[in-house]
């Protein structure tokens, strides 16, 4: 394979958690162990929620870590820049009308009231499968139209580099699913695909909370004619009661970490729940990246011990 090119992409809505520094430091363990190169994105679609500030504290965080990037980021001045996902909106413009030149796409006005039918077949995580019912003409003249996709007849196969064959039948499984919402703020499915295959990234790393998503942008991958990368998904950690974390929540972040903690303390923590030593000891990032082997990171949930993480 090329050398391998990698993304952290967060979405800077608020400090890192637990489960955002394993993603991010895995992701780069695996990149730089193979002589690859990383680049930062800021996923910052939702622009009300992630003021530059976060993004600024994000890069600060990640850099007190150990992890490093070749390419992105905000501009030096601190800036928001062309890796922030807030400046891209005319590429994702672009790709929206080439799937429209197909004859991919119509538009929808349903109300999130009518598709939450309870008797509707829903997602794993809940979401309703879209019915099709503005695909058949119809839509409300006098409401703002979200722009979708048709998935007909596609069953996608994603052969995980570190979970293994995912298959998924898009029509009974997802659904034709929104590029464009109705307010105008593009997917975060179609802006992945876009910026992913722009940026010529190849090897994405990232929680298994994605792995349903991941279909989907293979999908889109073959209808813009991209090349999909290598995926690698990773189990997520849960609090120790098995609870996912959640920013809002404010589970254990860099915030609280930072005043008990080395940043060797920290990696050395998450190394070892990645499997990649078999006691708690510090370890730098660089370290981690010299010996990282995916066979030795679990596949199922990690639950943080309750003591692993004292803070104050
Ligand atoms: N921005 C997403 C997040 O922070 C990650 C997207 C991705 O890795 O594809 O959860």
């Amino acid at each position: 394979m090329n050398q391998p090119v990698g993304r952290f992409a967060p979405s800077p809505s608020g400090r890192m958690h637990l489960g955002n520094l394993f993603c991010s430091l895995l992701a780069w363990c695996s990149v730089r162990s193979q002589g690859g190169r990383m680049i930062l994105r800021h996923e910052d679609l939702d622009k009300p929620r992630c003021p530059v500030e976060y993004a600024r504290q994000l890069e600060e965080d990640l850099r007190w870590l150990g992890l490093d990037w070749d390419e992105g980021g905000l501009n030096p001045d601190g800036s928001l820049s062309a890796y922030c996902q807030s400046q891209r909106t005319s590429l994702y413009q672009q790709a929206l009308e080439e799937l429209e030149r197909k004859g991919l796409l119509y538009p929808c006005t349903c109300t999130r009231a009518q598709l939450q039918v309870a008797s509707a077949p829903h997602r794993e995580d809940g979401t309703p499968i879209y019915p099709g019912n503005c695909r058949k003409g119809g839509i409300a003249p006098d409401r703002p139209a979200a722009q979708r996709i048709k998935v007909d007849g596609q069953t996608i196969r994603v052969q995980d580099g570190h979970m293994g064959e995912i298959c998924q039948h898009l029509p009974t499984e997802c659904g034709d699913f929104v590029l464009r919402r109705s307010d105008g703020v593009f997917a975060y499915q179609l802006a992945v695909v876009v910026d992913d295959a722009l940026m010529g990234v190849n090897q994405v790393v990232r929680g298994a909370d994605l792995l349903d998503s991941t279909p989907r942008q293979v999908f889109l991958y073959h209808q813009l004619g991209y090349e999909p990368p290598q995926f690698y998904h990773l189990p997520l950690l849960l609090a120790a009661d098995g609870r996912r974390l959640a920013k809002r929540d404010k589970d254990v972040n860099l915030e609280q970490l930072k005043n008990c903690y080395t940043p060797e303390e920290i990696v050395g923590r998450l190394a070892y729940l990645a499997g990649q030593q078999s006691s708690i000891q510090p370890l730098r990032a660089a370290e981690l990246a010299q010996k990282f082997d995916w066979s030795k990171v679990p596949q199922n949930d990690i639950c943080i011990p309750d003591k692993m993480f004292k803070i104050g």
